[in-house]
């Protein structure tokens, strides 16, 4: 294949942004689009190591707006893409164990209700009656909705790009963007390993790396790498097949099936920025300590397999859509722990903002990339 020397639109980022960016611009009639990963396979970065939970549960209106809009599109993606993606409603429950957390809950049920998520309030004894094999004597409530679940990431990021090339997206792997082309604060080019690619449109979805690509083109984007870990275990045959993804909120704790046994994940609060993706073993013995005083049935259990991968962390947890003061180059990144259940709405949400200059399915306007400058930061409290 030869390498393109032009383009009308360059995507930046082989994930599930990148690969959904350039699948609903290609649909809706965007020609001569070019796709770039540098690693050898798509969906290798985030999107690749995630937990691949998805939730409606947030404490922030755009984040359960955008849920609403997301989530249906991986229900609907068999039939609309043409490939499975094996998403299972097994619900999040949220465990809370600290006075605090639970008023704000409270808030958060209550704007879920208000926007048509019915999350069930449960007390103590109803999640103790529910979730038998886990020790929670200190829990004090908790949140459950039973559509929240877990999908696929590989099958999306995959669906995308094989549906994109359909319609003649030219999808390329193994290049690598080392810099940019602006000229009088317009975006004219890619430079990238394999050579010059000249387009009036980039778009950068590269994730946890977007800072870096955001300062080829002379743009600040305040993304903060921040490695997360997980581990899987070997078959746990006592566990039962609806066990929902649980989350002990306080210690930011989580479980949930994976095959036949299960994943646990716990984030670090004292994690330094960076690109390290190796696991830190420490850490590791932490979550599984902390797990097995949770799931005692875990210290029948081995481990399976364990990686880490990096989180894309904003200075307000919420993504960044939109233009740049660079024109012609656009920013869909920062999705702040998660952004695999938001990739589907987030590709369409990009197309209308490059086609019709705004979004219009979800209106996005507040998360650009200029609200950290004009001080219009959103918080969300439900990171996991
Ligand atoms: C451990 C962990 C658990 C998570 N759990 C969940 C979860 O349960 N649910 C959820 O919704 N989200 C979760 N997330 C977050 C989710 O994975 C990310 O928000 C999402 O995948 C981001 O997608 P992306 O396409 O922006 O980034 P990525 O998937 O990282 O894609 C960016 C791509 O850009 C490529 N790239 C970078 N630089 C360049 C360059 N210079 N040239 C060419 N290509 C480049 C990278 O190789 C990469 O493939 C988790 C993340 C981690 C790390």
């Amino acid at each position: 294949m030869s390498f393109p020397k032009a383009a009308s639109v360059v995507v930046i980022g082989g994930g599930v942004m990148g690969a959904s960016v350039a699948y609903h611009l290609a649909k809706r009639g965007q020609k001569d689009i070019v796709l770039l990963e540098k690693e050898e396979f798509f969906g290798q970065g985030a999107t690749g190591r995630c937990a691949g939970g998805v939730r409606y549960q947030f404490a922030t209106e755009v984040n359960i707006h955008l849920s609403l809009a997301s989530l249906p599109m991986l229900e609907r993606f068999p039939q609309e893409i043409g490939q499975e993606v094996d998403y299972r409603q097994c619900g999040y429950l949220f465990l809370l164990t600290e006075e605090k957390d639970i008023a704000a809950f409270e808030r958060n049920v209550a704007l879920q209700h208000k926007l048509g998520v019915q999350t069930e309030w449960l007390d103590g004894e109803e999640i103790r009656k529910r979730l038998p094999l886990m020790k929670l004597d200190d829990v004090l409530a908790g949140t459950f909705y039973a559509k929240d679940g877990l999908c696929d990431p590989s099958g999306v990021v995959m669906g995308y790009i094989n549906a994109a090339a359909k319609l003649g997206v030219q999808t390329r792997t193994g290049i690598e963007v080392i810099g940019s082309v602006v000229e009088g604060e317009k975006i004219k080019a890619v430079e990238t390993n394999k050579g010059k690619i000249t387009a009036s449109i980039v778009v950068n979805a590269a994730g946890p790396w977007a800072g870096l690509i955001g300062q080829m083109a002379g743009v600040e984007i305040p993304i903060t790498p921040i490695r997360r870990q997980m581990l899987t275990t070997t078959p746990l045959p006592d566990l039962p097949a609806d066990f929902p993804f649980v989350i002990d909120f306080a210690q930011s704790l989580y479980f949930h099936r994976e095959g036949d046994g299960l994943l646990t994940g716990m984030s670090n609060p004292m994690e330094k920025p960076g690109f390290d993706q190796n696991i830190d073993s420490d850490w590791e013995l932490v979550n599984l300590e902390a797990a097995a005083q949770r799931l005692p049935l875990l210290e029948k259990a081995g481990l399976a397999s364990h990686w880490a991968g990096l989180y894309e962390v904003t200075p307000d947890a919420h993504p960044i859509f939109g233009a740049s003061a660079v024109e012609g180059f656009y920013v869909v990144a920062g999705f702040s722990g998660h952004g695999f259940m938001h990739g589907p709405i987030a590709g369409k949400l990009m197309a209308e903002i490059i086609l019709d200059g705004q979004s219009s399915t979800v209106d996005v306007s507040m998360l650009d990339l200029a609200r950290f400058d004009e001080g219009r930061l959103i918080q969300e409290y439900n990171v996991i």
